[in-house]
């Protein structure tokens, strides 16, 4: 069964309270053990103690809850505080220190979040900012009251103000360093590579082991010199392959073992006084995991940025190929409506220059036509002429038959007079029962025959289906000069067809009275 909304909001509710409890109670235990820790390593006769870990615990779980969620986990820090410093403190010391180290957690936390969030020392500047914040300003104001606190608390020790400021100071120092990267890596930064790398995270942990331990078990001078620095590189394989978490990991085993050794009066670092041993394991410490910690960063900024800039050259090139593709189907597509238009022009221009009913050219391709060739027909000094149909009495056809006979004549004339012509000539559909032929290179006697011979075939012809014979009158006219132009052709042609109606019908008549007897040979 699906959970309803009333059970996810229940399940939330406790999952924060969980939280809202868990957190404070583990900020606090941890606290406590790093307290301890701190307690029972201590050299000084004071109780100062030289690795100063809860506050490093303290700082990582206010840098990674926002500030409303702070006070429960300040009040376990206190509450661990008095239970780890009771035993050797009085509850007013107890508590001056408690408040002391409140504040240098709250300081830097404060400073931190303020110039950088999230927080997560997984840039350079933010190593920077954790160096300068939490290391110099926070862990040196909390020094100096500190210092106050044994100074003015009277116990009185040959040690300085300034002494016990800088023990103080490198103690919680070193703390922070150690602990708080290893929280905020494990608990807030990206997922390393590490996961991908078991073998070689496995190799490096235990050569650091191997190593640490071969260094910082020395016993006397007179073995192979084994110097503490030989594990700087392991620190900066760390760094530049396992990120901020891998490196304060390493950087936790080495100073685990080198702050277990020399409390323990063996290894390397051991000097002249108490005192300068701390100092030069603390140094040597703080410059070791400080230094690989910058390394991290630095590298896995560069390398989120190098993985930034790739998706974006990805994101380009997608976006330029996409482009490509959208162009070269804009370009088919305009394309083909060019051929699809031009196919669309050339079927109305055929549409406009011919006669529906016989498939003949019309009126106005006719004169177009006509017009080039009679242009040309002037440059070459070539005979042109004309001949004009008229169908004798059609009207009656249509009356006697009806409108489709009619048609039919028409269809069956237009189809004799296309077969009888040369490629040349040109042939139109005047209007009505009217046609007209025009002969290129044809002399007016030319013609004449042709006018006659169609006339006849038009005369003999039969049209299908139905029980009719036409004839048609013609009127011819040619070209007589230089100045003619279409409309006079027509003109004379025009008037040599209405002589022929005029005459009889059935018969074929020169336009302008043009004597016969200048038709010689006809
Ligand atoms: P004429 O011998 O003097 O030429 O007599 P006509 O009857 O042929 O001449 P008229 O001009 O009086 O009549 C022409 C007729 O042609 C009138 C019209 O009904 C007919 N007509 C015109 N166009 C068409 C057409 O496309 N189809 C049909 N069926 N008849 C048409
Ligand atoms: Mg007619
Ligand atoms: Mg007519």
């Amino acid at each position: 069964m699906a959970p309803n909304g009333q059970d996810v909001a229940a399940v939330n509710r406790l999952r924060l309270w969980q939280h809202r409890l868990l957190f404070p109670l583990a900020t606090g235990l941890g606290y406590y053990l790093g307290a301890a820790l701190g307690v029972a390593a201590s050299t000084m006769s004071e109780g100062i103690a030289i690795f100063w870990l809860p506050n490093g615990i303290l700082l990582a779980a206010l840098l990674l809850v926002s500030r409303r969620e702070w006070p429960p986990v300040l009040l376990a820090a206190v509450v661990a505080e008095i239970a780890a410093d009771l035993p050797a403190f009085t509850l007013a010391q107890a508590l001056g220190f408690a408040a002391v180290n409140l504040l240098e957690c709250l300081l830097a936390a404060w400073l931190l979040q303020r110039a950088a969030r999230p927080f997560a020392l997984d840039r350079l500047r933010h190593v920077v900012l954790f160096g300068v914040y939490a290391l110099g300003v926070a862990c040196g104001l909390a020094a100096v009251l500190g210092a106050s606190i044994y100074t003015l608390s009277g116990q009185a020790t040959t040690t300085s103000f300034w002494a016990f400021w800088a023990i103080w100071w490198l103690g919680d120092g070193m703390g922070v360093l150690l602990i708080t990267p290893l929280l905020l890596g494990w608990l807030r930064g990206p997922a390393q590579p590490a996961e991908q790398r078991r073998l070689e995270a496995t190799v490096l942990f235990a050569l650091t082991l191997l190593l640490a331990i071969w260094i910082f078990s020395q016993a006397g001078t007179d073995n192979f010199p084994r110097r503490p620095f030989l594990l700087f590189p392991l620190s900066l394989w760390a760094a530049i392959r396992f990120g901020v978490r891998g490196t304060a990991s390493i950087g936790l085993l080495i100073s685990a073992i080198a702050i277990t050794a020399t409390l323990n009066d063996v290894g390397p670092l051991l000097v002249a006084t108490p005192a300068d041993t701390v100092l030069l394991l603390q140094e040597y410490l703080a410059v070791l995991t400080f230094s690989s910690l910058a390394l991290a960063a630095l590298l896995q900024e560069l390398r989120e940025r190098n993985e930034r800039l790739r998706i974006r050259e990805m994101e380009l090139h997608a976006t330029h190929d996409e482009l490509d593709r959208l162009n070269r189907e804009l370009e088919a597509r305009v394309a083909a409506r060019t051929r699809e238009l031009q196919q669309a022009n050339q079927r109305l221009e055929a549409l406009a220059s011919i006669d529906p009913l016989t498939g003949v050219s019309n009126r106005r391709h006719f004169l177009e036509q006509a017009g080039i060739e009679i242009s040309r027909a002037k440059r070459q000094a070539l005979p042109l002429s004309v001949i004009m149909l008229d169908i004798d009495f059609f009207k009656s056809i249509n009356d006697r038959f009806g409108h489709e006979a009619g048609d039919k004549v028409l269809v069956t004339l237009a189809d004799t007079i296309h077969a009888a012509l040369r490629s040349g000539d040109i042939f139109a559909r005047l209007g009505g029962e009217e046609f007209i032929v025009m002969l290129p290179g044809q002399g007016i006697s030319e013609a004449f025959q042709m006018a006659e011979r169609l006339r006849l075939l038009i005369a003999q012809n039969a049209v299908p289906d139905y029980p009719v014979h036409v004839t048609v009158s013609a009127g011819v006219a040619g070209l007589e000069n230089e100045a003619e132009e279409i409309d006079d052709l027509l003109r004379r042609a025009d008037q040599g067809l209405y002589r022929a109606k005029s005459q009889g019908r059935n018969q074929v008549c020169l336009g302008q009275g043009m004597p016969p007897d200048r038709l010689a040979g006809t």
